[in-house]
C-alpha cells in the first residue's frame, strides 16, 4: 500500500487521499482546521443553541485542498521532510527489534532450566542442534519443541 505524506512529512490518512497522480507521485487531500469557537460542532451553546458565526456552522475554520506526496515525491520536493519520515521508520524498526529481544530475554529467564540442559547436552543430536540454532538467532521455542526437548533431555 502506498503511503502519502504532507509536505512536513506527516502521514496523510489513505481515506483522505483523492486525485492520485501516479506519474508525479502526488495526490490531493482535504485539510480541515476545526473551528476553535464551536469545536467542530457548528453550533454554540450560550443560553440557547445558535449557529456558529465564526465558521458559518460548518464546524471548520478552514477547509482547503492540499497536496500529498509519496515518499519518493516527497524526497524530490521536500528532502528534509522525507529524511524525517525515513528516520522515524528506522527508529520504529529498531524499537521493534528491541522489543523482540527483550521479549526473548524474558522467555530465556522463564526457561532457564531447559536452556542450561540444552547447553550441557554436547552429544550430537540434530533436533537439539536445530533448537540451539533457533535460540542463537534469538527466537523462542514453540511449546511442541519444548516438550520434545524436555523428553530428550530427561527433564520431564
Ligand atoms: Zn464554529
Amino acid at each position: 500500500m502506498t503511503k502519502y505524506f504532507d509536505r512536513s512529512g506527516m502521514e496523510v490518512s489513505l481515506s483522505a487521499i483523492q486525485c492520485v497522480n501516479d506519474v508525479k507521485g502526488t495526490a490531493e487531500y482535504t485539510y480541515r482546521v476545526v473551528c476553535n469557537k464551536c469545536n467542530g460542532r457548528g453550533e454554540r451553546n450560550h443560553f440557547y443553541k445558535s449557529r456558529c458565526m465564526v465558521c458559518n456552522a460548518t464546524g471548520y475554520s478552514l477547509i482547503t485542498t492540499r497536496t500529498a506526496y509519496t515518499l519518493d515525491a516527497l524526497r524530490r520536493s521536500y528532502p528534509a521532510a522525507a529524511r524525517k519520515v525515513a528516520d522515524a521508520e528506522f527508529r520504529a524498526k529498531q524499537n521493534a527489534v528491541q522489543a523482540r529481544y527483550s521479549q526473548f530475554s524474558i522467555w530465556c529467564e522463564t526457561h532457564q532450566n531447559l536452556l542450561d540442559a540444552l547447553t550441557a547436552h554436547t552429544v550430537k543430536n540434530n533436533f537439539l542442534d536445530s533448537l540451539k540454532h533457533t535460540l542463537s538467532r534469538r527466537h523462542p521455542l514453540s511449546d511442541k519443541q519444548i516438550a520434545v526437548a524436555e523428553k530428550i533431555l530427561g527433564l520431564k
